[in-house]
């Protein structure tokens, strides 16, 4: 299973591949929000006695949640947390390029209701998406669960899982070096 930092990337390339100049702060945080249940999970012993990482996933691994309540937890975050997070880590790391992304200052985006909302959904399908190859149990038409979506038989194999996740990795890397002003000297990324 992709580590949530890394899901990021499958962000970044859906909202690439749909050419649309939404928010990447928006997306990027949606793709990392979807596993925010997790922990819950784990914490209140949802879906069975015994905790299971695999299985551990509910209405924000769904199709309906990337909708609902992942854009909404999105929202959420950035109208209270964000504004705080980019004064205290300017303060901390006043250059601009490690705020440059794809040639934008990140802190400085201001999209529109709709572009905001759109990325959102497209970061947390990014992570459906990227969840598929590695979980055998999908609940992405949850509340329905009955056929979980177990789209590659091994997907749970300990070798197949290191090899996806370094594959994810990979990309996640050349995605900052390639896009990330803070990796590039000067902050001439574009
Ligand atoms: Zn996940």
């Amino acid at each position: 299973m992709p580590a949530t930092p890394l899901h990021t990337v499958g962000a970044w390339a859906f909202l690439r591949l749909s050419g649309a100049r939404g928010s990447l702060v928006a997306a990027f945080l949606a793709s990392m929000t979807v596993d925010l249940e997790v922990p819950f999970y784990a914490l209140y012993g949802l879906g069975g006695s015994d905790f299971d990482p695999y299985r551990a996933r509910g209405i924000l691994h769904s199709l309906l949640g990337v909708f609902t309540l992942n854009a909404l937890v999105v929202w959420a975050l950035w109208r209270h947390l964000m504004p705080a997070f980019w004064r205290w880590a300017t303060r901390r790391w006043p250059e601009e390029r490690w705020y440059r992304f794809a040639g934008a200052d990140l802190r400085k985006e201001a999209p529109e209701g709709r572009a905001f909302y759109l990325s959102a959904v497209a970061g947390g399908l990014s992570h459906l998406v990227l969840d598929l190859p590695s979980h055998s149990y999908n609940p992405v038409l949850w509340p329905h669960t009955a056929d979980p979506l177990a789209l590659v038989p091994f997907s749970e194999d300990p070798l197949w899982d290191v090899a996806y996740m370094l594959l994810v990795f990979a990309l996640f890397l050349w995605m900052l070096r390639r896009h990330w002003g803070g990796w590039a000297r000067g902050g001439v990324a574009a």
